[in-house]
Formats: C-alpha cells, sequence, structure tokens
C-alpha cells in the first residue's frame, strides 16, 4: 500500500479523518488508563454538584454517537460524488474521441482502433475505407444545413449498420467517413463486403418531405503487414477515393500504385480552377444537334474545356464536379453562356445554342436575371438558348427546379431533360417538371442495334416524351446503325460523333464534312487539336 498515495489523494480523506479520529481516541484512552483521570473526574464532578457537570458529560457521551451517524453521511456522499465525477470524467474522455452530431468515433478513436488492428494485421488483414460523400456541399446549400446534419447522421447510421461486426465506422470530417474492416482477406469476399457499404447510398435518404439522393466515392486499401504506417494506409485509401471522385457516381476504387501521384493532380485541379475561370482558360466547344430524318443543323451544344497553358486541353470529367463541390460551378457557368452566346451571334438565326445547366445552380436565387442579362449584354435573343439540366445524382426539391423552370420558360428559353436514364426519378420528373426536350443518355445509344433491352427502353421513352409534348434527343450516335435504331425507335433529333465531334467555335463542321464558317472566337493556335477520342 502506498502510505504517500493514501494522504494525498482526495479519494482516501474520509478513511483518513476517520483513522486519525481513531488514533486519537486510542491517545486520550491511553492516557486516561495512565492518569485514572476518570476517577479524578468523578471526585471533581461531586465536588462541583452545584455546576451540573454530570448532566453535561451524559450528553457529551452521546455526541459521538451523533457524530458518527453525521461522518457515515458525509461518508457516502463523498463517495457519490466521487462516483459522479469519475463518470463525468469519462464521458469527457469519450466525447473527446467521438463526433458530436453522429455519435460515432472520430478520427482520433479511429486512429487508436485502426493501430492495434494493424498489430495483428499477418492474422488478421486491416482493410481501410476512404468514404467521401459526393454533391455533399448543394445539399448544404439548397436546403440548409439542418439538413446536412440530418443527411450526415443517417448516413453514419446506415454505415454503421452495413459494417456490423466486422470493423469500425468513424466520421473523419465535414462529409468524410472511414471505415475500418479487419481479418477479411483481399478477395471476393471483401469486395462483397464494400459494396455492402457502397450499397447504402442506391436508396435515397429522407429528411423530413425531402428526398435526397447523394452518391459516395470509395477508395479501398487492405494490407497484411503489421508495420503499415496509419498515415500511409490513409493517404493510399484518400488517393484510391479520389480516382472515382470525377464522376460524381456511386462508385469504388482499390488502391494502386500510382495512384497517389493523381490524387495530388486532382488536388491541383482545385487550386488551379479558380484562376482557370478568370484567367479565360475555360472555353466551350461545339457539337452539332442535328435532325436525324434530313441531316439538318439545328444547333450547338457548348462543353467546356479547360485549355492549359502548356497546350493541353482537360475535359469535363475531370473538373465539372469540383467545380460543383467548390461552388466555382456558377462562375464556370456564366463563362460559358457568355462565350457560347458570343459564337451563336454569328451563327445563322435559326440556329440555338444549347449550355449545361448545374442542378446545384438551383440553389441561385438570382439564377435567371442573370442568365436574362448575360443574353441581353451579349445581344441574343433567350428564345435561341436551351438550357440543358442533367438528371443528377441529386433528386432536386421539386418545387424549386419548377419555380426556376418555369421562369427560364417564360422569358423563352428552352429547356432540356439532360443524360435521361442515369438518374433516379425520371419520370416523375418528367411529368412534373414542363421540359421541352428530352436527351436519352448515350448509354442507351451505344450498342443499340444489337440490345433489345436498349431498343425497347428508347422506344417506350421515346413515346412517353412524344406523348407529353416533348421532343426527344439521342446522345451518343457513333454509327450509321446507331442512327438507324434511334430513328426506328421514333427519336426526332441526333448528337453524336457520327454529325460531329465537339470543335472549337468559330468553325464548325458540317455532317457533310464542309465547315460553318461563323467568324466567331478567333482561333487560337497555341491550343493543340482536340483530344477527343478517335472515332
Ligand atoms: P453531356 O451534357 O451529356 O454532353 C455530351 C457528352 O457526350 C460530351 O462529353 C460529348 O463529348 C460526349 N459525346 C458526344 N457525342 C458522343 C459520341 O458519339 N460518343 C461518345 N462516347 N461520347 C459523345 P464531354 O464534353 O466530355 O462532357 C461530359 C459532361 O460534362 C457533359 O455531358 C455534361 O454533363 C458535363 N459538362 C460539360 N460542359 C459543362 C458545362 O459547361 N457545365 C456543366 N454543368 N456541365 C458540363
Ligand atoms: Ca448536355
Ligand atoms: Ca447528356
Amino acid at each position: 500500500m502506498d502510505f504517500r498515495r493514501i494522504f494525498s489523494d482526495k479519494e482516501y480523506a474520509p478513511r483518513r479523518d476517520l483513522a486519525i479520529i481513531l488514533l486519537l481516541y486510542l491517545v486520550i484512552l491511553a492516557a486516561s488508563l495512565a492518569f485514572d483521570s476518570f476517577d479524578h473526574v468523578i471526585d471533581f464532578v461531586e465536588q462541583h454538584e452545584d455546576w451540573e457537570i454530570d448532566e453535561a458529560l451524559t450528553g457529551l457521551l452521546l455526541l459521538p454517537i451523533a457524530l458518527g451517524i453525521f461522518a457515515a453521511r458525509r461518508l457516502s456522499e463523498a463517495k457519490k460524488e466521487l462516483k459522479l465525477r469519475l463518470l463525468a470524467e469519462k464521458q469527457a474522455h469519450e466525447m473527446a474521441l467521438h463526433d458530436p452530431l453522429t455519435g460515432l468515433p472520430n478520427r482520433r478513436k479511429a486512429n487508436m482502433v485502426i493501430e492495434a488492428a494493424l498489430k495483428q494485421a499477418d492474422s488478421a488483414p486491416v482493410t481501410l475505407l476512404a468514404i467521401d460523400l459526393n454533391r455533399f456541399k448543394p445539399v448544404n446549400d439548397l436546403y440548409g444545413h439542418q439538413a446536412g446534419d440530418q443527411l450526415l447522421l443517417a448516413v453514419g447510421e446506415r454505415l454503421k449498420a452495413a459494417v456490423a461486426d466486422d470493423g469500425l465506422i468513424s466520421r473523419i470530417g465535414g462529409d468524410e467517413f472511414c471505415a475500418m474492416l479487419s481479418g477479411i482477406p483481399a478477395g471476393d469476399q471483401l469486395i462483397r463486403k464494400v459494396e455492402t457499404l457502397s450499397e447504402v447510398f442506391e436508396t435515397p435518404f429522407l429528411l423530413g418531405d425531402l428526398s435526397v439522393v447523394v452518391s459516395a466515392s470509395i477508395g479501398v486499401v487492405t494490407t497484411d503487414v503489421p508495420a503499415t504506417p496509419l498515415d500511409s494506409l490513409f493517404s493510399q485509401a484518400d488517393a484510391a477515393m479520389y480516382r472515382c471522385k470525377g464522376t460524381g457516381r456511386n462508385e469504388i476504387a482499390f488502391f494502386e500504385a500510382g495512384m497517389e501521384q493523381a490524387a495530388i493532380q486532382r488536388a491541383k485541379i482545385e487550386t488551379d480552377l479558380r484562376t482557370a475561370i478568370v484567367e479565360g482558360e475555360i472555353r466551350p466547344f461545339f457539337q452539332p444537334l442535328v435532325n436525324l430524318y434530313d441531316g439538318e443543323i439545328l444547333g450547338f451544344e457548348a462543353l467546356a474545356r479547360w485549355h492549359m497553358a502548356d497546350g493541353t486541353m482537360r475535359m469535363p470529367d475531370d473538373f465539372i464536379t469540383i467545380a460543383e463541390e467548390t461552388g466555382l460551378i456558377s462562375d464556370l457557368f456564366f463563362v460559358i453562356l457568355k462565350a457560347a452566346a458570343i459564337e451563336a451571334k454569328n451563327w445563322p438565326v435559326g440556329l440555338h445554342f444549347a449550355v449545361n445547366l448545374s442542378p446545384v445552380q438551383f440553389g441561385d436565387e438570382w439564377l435567371v436575371e442573370r442568365i436574362l442579362q448575360t443574353l441581353v449584354d451579349v445581344g441574343v435573343a433567350p428564345g435561341r438558348l436551351e438550357i440543358e439540366i442533367t438528371e443528377s445524382a441529386l433528386v432536386s426539391d421539386l418545387d424549386v427546379a419548377r419555380n426556376v423552370i418555369v421562369s427560364l420558360k417564360n422569358q423563352g428559353i428552352n429547356i432540356s431533360l439532360d443524360d435521361f436514364g442515369t438518374g433516379y426519378s425520371s419520370l416523375r420528373h418528367l411529368s412534373e417538371l414542363p421540359f421541352d426536350k428530352l436527351k436519352i443518355d448515350r448509354s442507351f445509344v451505344h450498342g443499340i442495334e444489337t440490345n433489345s433491352a436498349s431498343q425497347s427502353i428508347v422506344r417506350a421513352v421515346t413515346a412517353l416524351a412524344h406523348n407529353l409534348g416533348l421532343q426527344v434527343t439521342a446522345e451518343g450516335i457513333e454509327t450509321y446503325d446507331n442512327a438507324k435504331s434511334v430513328m426506328d425507335s421514333g427519336c426526332d433529333i441526333g448528337q453524336g460523333f457520327l454529325y460531329g465531334r465537339p470543335s472549337r467555335g468559330g468553325q464548325l463542321a458540317l455532317p457533310d464534312g464542309s465547315r460553318l464558317e461563323t467568324g466567331g472566337e478567333s482561333q487560337d493556335d497555341s491550343v493543340k487539336p482536340h483530344d477527343e477520342k478517335a472515332a
């Protein structure tokens, strides 16, 4: 027993006091015995009978009993206080290791658990998953932080249930989660488990009246080497995660050598994008939209291209999602809109120009005014503009979307529902929002002539759209067979490499191989020919 601790520690204070009292009592008793003190006291009391000392002494004899009771109560109270204090300390400690919003372990706790698991990695392999939500910022911006919080909470709950007893799920930052799986060797079983985690994003999240769909990019790395440093495990999982970031879809990537380089690249894109927009490095290319039956050009879609200072070109898949997540998409949209309008001004008046709008932009309450102002500034009639709204992963607030679409339509602007078939509640969108056109995603058109499932979908969707008074564009037409099939299915308009690849303004290709010299944006010879894939 450590006596110093007994004398210094508060925990022992009541017992220490009791011991001192007992000790004092023994000392007094010993002294009384030694000096026969009680007999002296009796004599003294008898000599001074009128002082009533005997009565006072009787009372005094009862006092220790009362004090004893008092002490016992104090002791039990002190014990209770101590228990509470220890509990509070434990809670504070737990709080420091958990995320207050979701109650999940935080990064500190995850580090501790993963480090412990790594020690046994040779017998129980450790898998780390970096799980990053796609387009979470728009949810926050569109529906408010409370909805964002609710969403994170629900995501955490689903992920936790999916991990179950195989490991740990933790929230390590804003919309970043991390899962650790232990004891599942690399192979089919692990792939299955990782898919289970990815599948939690396939069902929309209900936030009050809102139904929100978010997808996640998941990077996975597995090790059976106990000496693997925690840092490199995290950066490898992150690198794999960034590999799927570009598409904005629900995707999984397993770490491979070389991915870390790509992750650094993505971080660089994020920082470079802002200046690229300001410096005019993002400019549109134009791809023709044609009447399927006579090949007549009806207009062009403006597709963003990032012309790098070194002469190379970056494609939208590399930067649109980043633009959406960083809030730069609105600036990017207006840069493209203005450039496309300037270009279209030089085209024959009958040709329209189409610009892609990200659903993230529905959050901008001045959107419609700003679009109109841009058209007025350039001097192009609103009737020539077509806005393409992608059936994005975000099942948007229909009321907000309807307001924007109706206001745009009231100004004479046409609206197309883009990438039809890749979204979630397509038919609902179609009947509830007043679109003018529907663009069937190229995944349905690719190989359609030999795919009867695609054929029947395209035919059914086209019939439905026609019933609702919409025109139908088939995207991604690369061959005559593709074209014939979509015509057989009843589509009206075609877009694809067969009719023309996206190309620089000022000199647009016509289907017959001749060129539409529009005298638009001057050709920039420092920009190498675009890297569109060969047909
Ligand atoms: P999208 O709106 O569906 O645009 C059509 C995409 O299909 C373009 O890819 C185009 O190059 C490609 N494409 C056209 N014909 C064919 C074909 O026959 N075969 C194949 N395989 N592909 C074909 P791109 O330019 O890489 O754009 C990708 C996506 O990026 C666009 O898909 C659009 O969703 C988005 N995007 C592009 N520019 C912008 C923009 O300014 N704003 C926003 N918000 N999104 C943009
Ligand atoms: Ca489009
Ligand atoms: Ca499309």
